[in-house]
């Protein structure tokens, strides 16, 4: 049976990908270990640290004044991370979501925060280009996708001060000049691995003295230092985002996944906007290509309509909890075979009930 998964996250990854990681589970080597078994300071693991550690630099273009590293605690320990580390008074944020709300929240606790855009009497469904970065501030926070509400940054700013983005939703799903930021931050779930890993993506010229006596897992410099061996990494979730960079770098890399992207969310957006029944609500400029958000323009129509996608084996298409509606998370391992089954569904949907 074929299921059309369009979950936020965690959410569908590589079928090949998963393929692979379950028979590393359960032969890892030729010693016949499984790879939950083997040691995180072992040659075997030192291998894929590196391969992985390579295929992101590669797969980003980033140069040598960048380290990645693979940490725990999700995206969210990094809301609290990069100010500790990274603001000695001041630092500047969008707040074009929840996620991004949740960044402010603990950057409050750390400094002084200026918010330079909020969407949230707009319910977050534009995100402004017009907002003026502070020469001042320690460095500029943004939130490159809202996988609630769907809207996505397409524009980043030219600016002299660090420019620090949570990548969460849509790394690696488009090519961006990565050079540009000076640190990166995404957990794994969406478009990667398994939950429990967060790529961090540092330029290593923006980590600044704070005077600041920062617990040791909290502290970049210590995970840099350590080379993601500071404690035990995650390897199962570290393995499978080699698996998967591998198959992006074998699909043609970063602008091939773009392009394929941006056909299945025209697609879907396309019949949005023709179905008499549907709506959605983003400034069309702001629309994201991972996280497309639609609203039933009938109410009463719900049943009927969840009815008809789930008896096609469609998952996940509620929408966030605090934003109800419907959600389609068409991540990159989403075949555009799956948008077509949705988009089907929506048009006979229509065709009975307009
Ligand atoms: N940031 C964004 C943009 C997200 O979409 C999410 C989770 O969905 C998070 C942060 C939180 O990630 P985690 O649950 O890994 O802490």
């Amino acid at each position: 049976m074929k299921i059309h998964n369009f979950n936020a996250g965690p959410s569908i990854l590589p079928k090949q990908v998963i393929k692979k990681s379950v028979k590393a589970v359960i032969n890892y080597n030729q010693y016949g270990l499984s790879l939950l078994e083997i040691s995180h300071r072992s040659k075997d693991f030192e291998k894929i640290m590196e391969k992985t550690t390579n295929l992101v630099k590669n797969l980003m273009n980033l140069n040598e004044d960048y380290v990645v590293l693979f940490l725990q605690g999700g995206a969210t320990l990094q809301f609290t991370m990069v100010p500790y580390n990274l603001m000695k008074k001041e630092a500047a944020y969008l707040d074009t979501g929840i996620w991004a709300n949740n960044a402010i929240e603990e950057a409050k606790k750390i400094g002084k925060v200026r918010i330079l855009f909020s969407g949230r009497k707009k319910k977050y469904v534009y995100i402004s280009k017009n907002y003026k970065i502070p020469d001042e501030v320690d460095y500029f926070h943004c939130t490159s996708n809202n996988t609630i509400v769907g809207t996505q940054m397409k524009i980043f700013p030219n600016t002299s001060v660090p420019i620090i983005c949570d990548m969460s939703s849509d790394i690696f799903s488009r090519k961006l000049n990565f050079c540009k930021f000076g640190l990166i931050y995404a957990s794994a779930q969406k478009n990667v691995s398994s939950a429990g890993m967060t790529i961090v993506i540092i330029k290593k010229d923006i980590l600044i003295k704070t005077q600041r006596n920062i617990p040791s897992y909290l502290d970049y410099k210590i995970h840099i230092k350590n080379k993601s061996i500071f404690n035990t990494p995650n390897i199962f979730s570290i393995y499978t985002s080699m698996l998967t960079l591998e198959w992006i770098k074998n699909k043609g890399g970063i602008s091939i996944i773009e392009k394929k992207n941006k056909e299945k969310s025209k697609l879907l957006y396309n019949e949005i906007d023709r179905n008499n029944l549907f709506e959605n609500k983003i400034y069309k400029e702001d629309r994201s290509n991972m996280n497309v958000t639609f609203f039933l323009k009938k109410k009463n129509l719900k049943k009927k309509f969840d009815d008809m996608w789930k008896k096609e084996n469609i998952i996940g298409l509620e929408g966030h909890r605090v934003l109800g509606g419907y959600r389609a998370s068409i991540y990159n391992a989403i075949p555009l075979e799956s948008v077509q089954v949705l988009i089907d569904v929506m048009k006979e949907f229509e065709r009975i009930f307009s």
